[in-house]
């Protein structure tokens, strides 16, 4: 569970060739970062991935099945949002429940995962209170519940740290890092920041305009860039 393959896929905004075509295998387990300047299409390919965009061309396979015509909901994956899309009205415990509940899932079933998730993430302590009462931090590990109760076969993030201010962006790093570790599941994660790619990534696929320019470990990227683009946006951290 958790292995995902590109085969041509395109995207046209109007007369906007947003994503020419992209070939891409993302493994089951691994941490894949796609990284790459502002606009380069990145939230685009994330979100044909998670079926919140249609194609206008090629193939998304999701564990071995074309998923290309599925809904968002049938794709067995789970998009984490950054921590303002959680509901303010609502305590910890109801934002984590909410897909559950959503999905008719039965009371009993909802506390023992929410129960789960709140230990994975250190909010034990705070089930009962309202996102306003939490820290950046805390409310962005409650938006990553939400998503863990779906036992979904990936996460995909959209710089889901970008804002947080340093030294917790640094923390939260490291922490969904250990969650990886802890789950093993495939995680998507979308960056502008070539240091959060480099110290989480399994694979790191650098795009420039639509177009993927390498694939590879950090070290990889590091040591053997294919081009002048790839050696300056992985060597010149902001
Ligand atoms: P990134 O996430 O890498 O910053 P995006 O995927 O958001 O880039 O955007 C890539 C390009 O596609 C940009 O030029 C953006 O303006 C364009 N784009 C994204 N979404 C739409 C849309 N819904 N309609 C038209 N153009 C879009
Ligand atoms: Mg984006």
């Amino acid at each position: 569970m958790g292995s995902i393959t590109l085969q041509k896929v395109s995207k046209v905004f109007g007369e906007a060739k947003v994503i020419p075509s992209i070939d891409l295998d993302i493994n089951d387990g691994e941490f894949v970062v796609f990284v790459g300047p502002s606009g380069c299409g990145k939230s685009t390919l994330l979100r044909l991935i998670a079926g919140l965009e249609d194609v206008s061309g090629g193939k998304i396979v999701i564990d071995g099945k074309d998923a290309t015509e599925k809904a968002p909901s049938e794709r067995g994956l789970a998009m984490v949002f950054q921590s303002y899309a959680l509901y303010p009205h609502m305590s910890v415990r109801n934002n984590i429940a909410f897909p559950l509940k959503m999905a008719g899932v039965d009371k009993a079933e909802i506390d023992r995962k929410v129960t789960d998730a709140a230990r994975v993430l250190n909010l034990t302590d705070y089930l009962e209170r309202k996102p306003r009462q939490l820290s950046g931090g805390q409310r962005q590990r409650v938006a990553i519940g939400r998503a863990i109760v779906r036992q979904p076969s990936a996460f995909l993030f959209d710089e889901p740290l970008s804002n947080l201010d340093g030294a917790l962006r640094v923390n939260m790093r490291l922490e969904i890092s250990e969650l990886h570790q802890q789950l093993k599941t495939t995680m998507i994660y979308v960056t502008h920041d070539q240091v959060e790619a480099m110290t989480m990534a399994d694979k790191i696929v650098v795009l420039n305009r639509g177009n993927i320019e390498q694939v590879g470990s950090p070290l990889e990227l590091y040591s053997r860039p294919r081009n002048l683009f790839v050696a300056g946006f992985i060597g010149s951290p902001k």
